[in-house]
């Protein structure tokens, strides 16, 4: 059940899915829209164009084009009021119906932005406190990571002040890796650092065989292993460990 935020620009996610808070027309806007629009390309504009617009709280899909993800999943968030004008349930429907297009396109992966936290004045803690409850519920009975990616430093205080109170936090991580040009807070994780692409398909298809409860996934030069149990977690390392690759490897376990 994997769930991680992480501080980073949202257009550098190599992830099958990035989630785009936009406005109901689609056709481009400030912030998050803006920065994804120009990284994807005019082609994504193109495409819009045919989608005709999008409601407060739906979810539609498109290419990623020049992006490094598959697809961009636009999504209209709420302008926020006062709280009293249905804010939460607009914003929960734009979480859940966006991951349901995800899953219904087979992503194994989806990253979203804080949805209505920027122009729209959604207080972020509250933004965040949504994201994460409405994420958590729909990994309870779905196969997928997802990533919460905070943009400004307050954002990510405020993120690790929620995670300290209320889900079990394992580890701060301030780098400088491509995927998380800030910092990164895992619920459980672990990175197998350094590895050509062929070692960590070798690799991945051994964990798998042995039906641990580990998500493992490659990116880059790196294999990534999550798992929502720590004991787990380490079975998989010292598996891992116990093996022959050919070449040294190196571990960076979060916990
Ligand atoms: P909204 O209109 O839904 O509030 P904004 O784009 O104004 O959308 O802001 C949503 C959130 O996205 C804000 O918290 C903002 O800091 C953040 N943000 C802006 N640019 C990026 C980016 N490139 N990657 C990730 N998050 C971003």
């Amino acid at each position: 059940m994997p769930l991680e935020i992480v501080r980073n620009d949202i257009t550098k996610m190599s992830v099958d899915a990035i989630v785009n808070a936009a406005n109901t027309t689609l056709l481009g806007g400030g912030g998050v829209d803006g920065a994804i629009h120009r990284a994807a390309g005019p082609q994504l504009l193109e495409e819009c164009r045919t989608l005709h617009g999008c409601q407060t709280g739906e979810a539609k899909i498109t290419r990623g084009y020049r992006l490094p993800c598959k697809y961009v999943i636009h999504t209209a968030g709420p302008i926020w009021q006062d709280g009293h004008h249905g804010e939460r349930e607009l914003l929960t429907a734009c979480y859940r119906n966006s991951l349901e297009l995800a899953d219904k396109y087979h992503c194994e992966s989806v990253a979203f932005p804080l949805i209505s936290s920027g122009v729209y004045g959604y207080p972020k803690a509250q933004a965040l406190k949504v994201a994460m409850d409405t994420i958590t519920q729909f990994l309870l009975d779905h196969d997928m990571t997802v990533y919460i990616v905070v943009f400004s430093k307050d954002a990510f205080e405020v993120s690790s002040k929620l995670f300290k109170r209320g889900i079990d936090m394992t580890a701060v991580k301030w780098g400088n890796n491509e995927n998380a040009s800030g910092g990164m807070v895992r619920c459980v994780g672990s990175i197998v650092e350094g590895i050509d692409r062929e070692t960590a398909g070798v690799i991945n298809k051994d964990i798998k065989a042995q039906k641990f409860k580990a998500k493992v996934q490659i990116e880059q030069d790196k294999l990534r292993v999550s798992s929502a149990s720590r004991d787990t977690l380490q079975e998989v390392i010292a598996f891992v460990k116990s093996k022959d690759y050919g070449q040294p490897l190196q571990f960076e376990n979060y916990r």
